[in-house]
């Protein structure tokens, strides 16, 4: 099958089709999603080598349980060996001898197949196409804050980043009630999240007042993100990070403590509330596709990224 390789650099290849463990299947990818982990992994993030991509809708070609067996289907990236006490707890998301698809030690999306255990798969409902079941991984992601901390209706809620992440994040906070502002650099995706019923904020002009936001979710990724996060939350309130920051040695914690803040860490979260925000449509990710290009062009479609200011990058496996 072909397949993007990353050993060291990004290559198209011909290798052999991933072997199907006991439990697992075998999926036909039809869409892959290119996202801010992929792109660090590319630079020597969790020092990966082989297939990367964990975002992506499929078909089941091969599997033992027949009830899979062509289904539509969208996949959790973490394996976990369902043993530990992590695991016995339902935690398997943070089991240590986990494997996670396309970032470690596992092969994933960017290729014509890939295997995963079937009880990582959720099956797509027929009323969601495709180009949006792919967005049901990190739209989990999103999802998760609401799982870590109770959002009463109105509260007052601002979210840092108009990338893909914040963009979902805004919206599913503001489904659950919230009162939503957005900060962003970028025109047109800032023009989604108010057509999205969120306020968006260009960041530098409208700079809100210290202090004002029950909850920020940091989703910039930046040390000054953090900051603006610290310096924009109310006293008793909760910091959300969604995304890691790589420099957060200068950051001072001082506040805190000062004005008791919560400062919440969060990643992945349940694809089954993904799954039914998209079935019904309480969430919109389509807009977000900048461009789609075939697997084959998928170096370039890396190159593309680098150039362009994209919200979402696809790969489309031509054969399926
Ligand atoms: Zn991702
Ligand atoms: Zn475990």
């Amino acid at each position: 099958m072909k397949a993007l390789v990353f050993n060291g650099e990004l290559a198209l290849r011909e290798v052999t089709r991933p072997k199907r463990a006991t439990g697992e299947a075998l999926i036909r990818v039809i869409l892959a999603g290119i996202c801010g982990t992929d792109r660090e992994i590319l630079k020597g993030y969790s020092s990966f080598s082989g297939i990367p991509g964990h975002e992506f809708v499929g078909r089941v070609a091969e599997c033992d349980d027949p009830k899979w067996l062509g289904k539509r289907v969208v996949g959790e990236i973490n394996i976990a060996c369902r043993q530990c006490s992590w695991c016995l707890r339902g935690l398997s998301r943070h089991c240590p001898q986990r494997t996670v698809m396309g970032i470690v030690k596992r092969d994933g999306a960017f290729a014509e197949f890939l295997a995963l255990p079937t009880s990582n798969l959720h099956e797509v409902p027929a009323e969601i196409s495709d180009s949006a079941a792919v967005f049901v991984e990190p739209l989990a992601a999103a999802t998760e804050i609401l799982e870590q901390i109770r959002i009463e209706p109105g509260t007052q809620v601002i979210v840092l980043g108009d990338g893909r992440l914040g963009l979902l994040v805004g919206q599913v906070l503001a489904e659950a009630g919230a009162k939503v502002a957005l900060v962003g650099r970028h025109r047109s995706k800032l023009d989604l999240a108010g057509r999205w019923g969120m306020e968006a904020l260009e960041a530098g002009t409208a700079v809100p007042r210290p202090g004002s936001f029950r909850v920020v979710v940091e989703a910039t990724g930046s040390t000054h993100g953090v900051e603006e996060a610290l310096r924009l939350v109310e006293p008793r309130g909760t910091v959300i990070l969604k995304s890691t920051v790589k420099d957060s040695g200068r950051l001072d914690f001082t506040k805190l403590v000062v004005d008791e803040v919560t400062l919440l860490g969060s990643r992945c979260g349940n694809f089954s509330t993904a799954l039914d925000l998209l079935r019904r449509g309480r969430v919109h990710v389509e807009p977000m596709i900048t461009k789609v290009f075939p697997l084959e062009d998928g170096v370039e479609a890396f190159r593309y990224l680098q150039q362009m200011p994209c919200l979402k990058v696809l790969l489309a496996n031509e054969g399926s």
